[in-house]
């Protein structure tokens, strides 16, 4: 890549130019430009403060404690959210127990299956108010949480009622019985869908859940224990009881429930894992990644270049299995970085409520931080940094989409997990040293492999140790298809059919 610098100046010129008068989009090569396009807020109505929802009703926590959640694209305050701490984490608890002892542990799966498809139903008719919700709250472009966060987690629903009944064909024995309550700690980057990811097998399986969302993002949880109401669930089964690092500590550590089911960082994963050592209670962890998304030479350039920037700049790069490290066969390096960095001129950054907009605001100042910290190792350390050029909006928290080349396996950008838009580009040679960097990770989530040859595909699948690898696509989700680790990424499986074996007392 010795002539990258220029290629770089080059590609800046050509943005200068046609980014004038652009506010703070990156511009088209094309200068194409685009008008407005703002999803209205008015669908949505965000009280001035919510309470706890524990045992079907919304409460203020017991110690009146509360904390504010911002917009992340503008830090503008959204509300006040309810902390829970230790008397509120019994109170849900106690909820979910009678919940699961008297009416949803008993209930016929048919009976539960009418449920999860009414909250199906009702999350796909209030689609575009949990779109936008999911939005504010988070500072994901509207175009992802409208196509694929709320529909992903409305078919979550629906494909787990439809096991509900039929519990004794998933091969888990005659009568698979539930574990009993589940206490459920989810992350910000995909608030809503993480929260479909372990409700609906946990609920479809006959258990009651407690959900702590994180912090940064509590409100379509809640929004969602609104739909639970309207959908007339019975009260107890799902509680969810917003708060911070401490209430998912408590939540976890809780004498009553049975089931933890945990996604976020590893270091977290690692802790809780120590905590319910030897208590007997059932333990899934959905930890991070630092997946490898190997590009061989013939590969068709413009279909990769597509999966390489669905890989990482998708949600911002806030995804556990995001492609963050590209392998490039090196005879066609410095062509496919070529054609990356076109493309990524294209995209728009900006207002997340913009239909147009490509990527969104990174979700809190902590994850910024962490992202800018880690992006100045990777200069410190050597690599070569380049990011196509734009303004970011003035306020709120904000990274342009960056690629660092000339990166090596000891680099720091390639090897921890960075969880924002921060592509490390590798080479390689051949397939045998394609597999030895892809695995040269603590981590073990996912991979993707583009290449023509259906045998390579094959080959690459069993040597990359990743539960998920993608062939010649990237970040593909079905509610069908078990997604899960092994090593620092954790263990068990969300989705499918094995999904329900995390629920299931087997
Ligand atoms: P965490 O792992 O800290 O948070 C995930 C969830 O766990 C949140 O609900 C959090 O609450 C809760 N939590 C925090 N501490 C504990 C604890 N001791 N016991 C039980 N629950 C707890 O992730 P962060 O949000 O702090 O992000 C830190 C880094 O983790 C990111 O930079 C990213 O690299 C990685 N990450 C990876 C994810 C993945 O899916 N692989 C998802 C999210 C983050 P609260 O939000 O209130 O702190």
């Amino acid at each position: 890549m010795a002539d990258d610098a220029e290629r770089g100046k080059a590609a800046a010129r050509r943005a200068t130019r046609s980014a004038r008068g652009a506010g703070t989009a990156l511009t088209t090569e094309r200068g194409w430009q685009y008008a407005p396009a703002p999803e209205s807020r008015e669908m949505v109505s965000i009280e001035p403060e919510y309470g706890l929802f524990v045992g079907g009703e919304f409460a203020p926590a017991a110690s009146g404690g509360a904390f504010e959640t911002v917009n992340p694209a503008t830090e503008e305050p959204l509300t006040q959210v309810a902390l829970a701490e230790a008397a509120d984490v019994d109170r849900a608890v106690a909820a979910a127990r009678i919940a699961y002892e008297r009416i949803w542990g008993p209930m016929p799966g048919s009976e539960r299956a009418k449920y999860l498809y009414r909250i199906a139903r009702i999350l796909q008719e209030r689609s575009r108010e949990f779109a936008v919700l999911e939005s504010l709250d988070n500072g994901k472009p509207i175009k992802e949480t409208r196509d694929v966060d709320i529909p992903l987690a409305a078919a979550h629903f629906f494909y787990y009622a439809g096991w509900a009944d039929k519990l004794e064909h998933a091969g888990f024995g005659p009568d698979p019985r539930p574990l009993g309550v589940a206490g459920q700690v989810i992350p910000w980057n995909f608030p809503l869908l993480m929260a479909a990811w372990k409700l609906a097998p946990a609920l479809a399986a006959g258990n009651t859940c407690v959900l702590k969302p994180a912090e940064t993002t509590p409100l379509t949880a809640l929004l969602l224990a609104e739909v639970c109401q309207q959908a007339e669930l019975p009260p107890g089964v799902v509680n969810v009881l917003t708060g911070a690092g401490q209430t998912g500590a408590a939540v976890v550590a809780h004498p009553g429930v049975d089931k933890v089911a945990f996604t976020g960082s590893t270091e977290v994963g690692i802790a809780i894992a120590k905590t319910v050592a030897g208590t007997g209670k059932k333990l899934t962890l959905e930890l991070g990644g630092k997946a490898a998304n190997v590009v061989f030479d013939d590969a068709p350039v413009e279909q990769a270049i597509e999966g390489i920037v669905n890989g990482i700049f998708f949600n911002q790069g806030h995804v556990c299995c995001a492609g963050s490290r590209l392998l490039v066969q090196e005879s066609v390096a410095d062509h496919v970085v070529d054609r990356l960095r076109r493309r990524l001129m294209t995209l728009r950054l900006g207002d997340p409520l913009d239909k147009n907009t490509d990527i969104g605001a990174i979700n809190s100042r902590q994850q910024l931080d962490k992202i800018t910290k880690l992006s100045a190792a990777g200069e410190a350390e050597g690599a070569h940094r380049w990011s196509p050029p734009c303004e970011l909006p003035k306020k709120g928290f904000w990274f342009a989409p960056t690629v660092f080349t000339g990166v090596s396996q000891s680099h720091r950008i390639a090897r921890e997990e960075i969880f924002g838009p921060v592509l490390s580009v590798l080479t390689f040679r051949t397939p045998e040293e394609a597999v030895s960097k892809a695995n040269n990770t603590p981590y073990g989530l996912s991979a993707g492999v583009w290449t023509e040859k259906g045998s390579r595909i094959l080959w690459m699948a069993q040597k990359m140790r990743a539960g998920v690898v993608w062939a010649n696509t990237y970040n593909m989700f079905d509610p069908a298809s078990p997604f899960g680790g092994y090593r620092e990424s954790g263990f068990g499986r969300e989705g499918g059919r094995h999904g329900l074996a995390a629920y299931l007392d087997v």
